[in-house]
């Protein structure tokens, strides 16, 4: 387990807080071209959710337009330049939450849906429902006008070959047996001027992932979760998420333990998750906008605005194929 890294930062300002995954730094420093395209997309994202924030719009708005634009971007593993599975398909996992009315919805194993948040959305919007998984959630969205795309839209070269070199080299087991190291899942976290927190995650999974395997990202409360005291998106290797129900956790202990977000994210990360043997991170969100990011692996994007348009994005050395 690597040293902890801790960035919690105490903002009353911030609008909106992004993450980009975690993962491994590598030896060499990102290429200050790749360093730059991972920073405007962030600041894209950002500037996008905060736009919605400024028209008077809610915050789970914010968060579906931030991870639309991440979604689209293929430097990242979700939407667009998700990791394969084991079956060589593009599966997409997604959710959002609203704080205020604790309304959610998630899509699993979606393998048609260009912007999985937006579906998750809809299953809030237009559903009696939380949760859709696979074929039916595909055919929600297609009955929903979202927009449908073929696997060819989701594939970049890069993705490919990594799923074509670890099952070449016999490596089949490696989601079972490895450290997960193919990381780039998108989260977002917001507030809107009313208060409201809401929180969305979007994922492709983690590579190689076998026998329709579904993480945390759309489970609510573990990888994704909000209500009026805290919003939370999580990354990392998702089984120990949803055994901890990391995101739920962050938010019960603030309420329970009356402690500041940044104490309980420490607590989680430090404690829960390292002890545990799990690796990531996560955002989170107070309704006074404070912020806590913290991660037990070597790295992690992410980036916030606060409402006078100031970005301050972190892009570490990771390694990103
Ligand atoms: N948490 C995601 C999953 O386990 C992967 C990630 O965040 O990188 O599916």
């Amino acid at each position: 387990m690597q040293a902890l890294k801790s960035n919690i930062v105490k903002a009353s300002d911030i609008a909106v807080l992004i993450h980009g995954g975690v993962g491994r730094i590598h030896k060499e420093p990102l290429s200050p071209q790749l360093e730059i395209q991972y920073r405007e997309a962030i600041t894209h994202a950002l500037n996008e959710g905060l736009k919605v924030i400024t028209t008077g719009a809610k915050s789970i708005d914010a968060v579906e337009a931030s991870i639309r634009i991440l979604e689209d971007c293929p430097l990242f593993n979700a939407g667009k330049g998700a990791v394969y599975a084991n079956n060589e398909m593009i599966e997409l996992d997604a959710a959002i939450m609203d704080g205020k009315s604790l309304k959610a919805g998630a899509v699993a194993g979606v393998r048609t849906i260009k912007n999985p948040i937006s579906a998750a959305r809809k299953v809030i919007d237009n559903s009696p429902h939380v949760m859709l998984v696979g074929k039916g959630a595909d055919e929600f969205a297609k009955h929903n006008s979202l927009d449908i795309v073929d696997q060819t839209y989701f594939k970049v070269e890069e993705r490919w070959q990594q799923i074509l070199k670890l099952k070449k080299g016999n490596n089949i087991d490696q989601f079972f047996t490895d450290h997960p190291t193919k990381m780039g899942t998108v989260g977002c976290v917001a507030i809107d001027d009313g208060g409201g927190l809401a929180a969305g995650t979007s994922t492709g999974g983690m590579l190689n992932k076998k026998f329709g395997r579904v993480g945390d990202t759309p489970i609510i409360g573990a990888g994704t979760y909000a209500n009026n005291i805290c919003a939370v998106s999580c990354t990392g290797h998702g089984e120990y998420f949803i055994r901890h129900a990391v995101a739920h956790d962050i938010c019960a202990m603030i309420e329970y333990k009356s402690i500041a977000v940044s104490a309980a994210v420490q607590e989680m990360i430090a404690q829960k998750l390292t002890n545990a043997g799990g690796s990531g991170g996560l955002i989170a969100m107070d309704s006074k906008a404070n912020i806590a990011v913290d991660y037990n692996t070597e790295g992690m994007f992410y980036g916030y605005i606060k409402r006078d348009g100031t970005i301050v994005v972190n892009v570490c050395n990771m390694i990103i194929e």
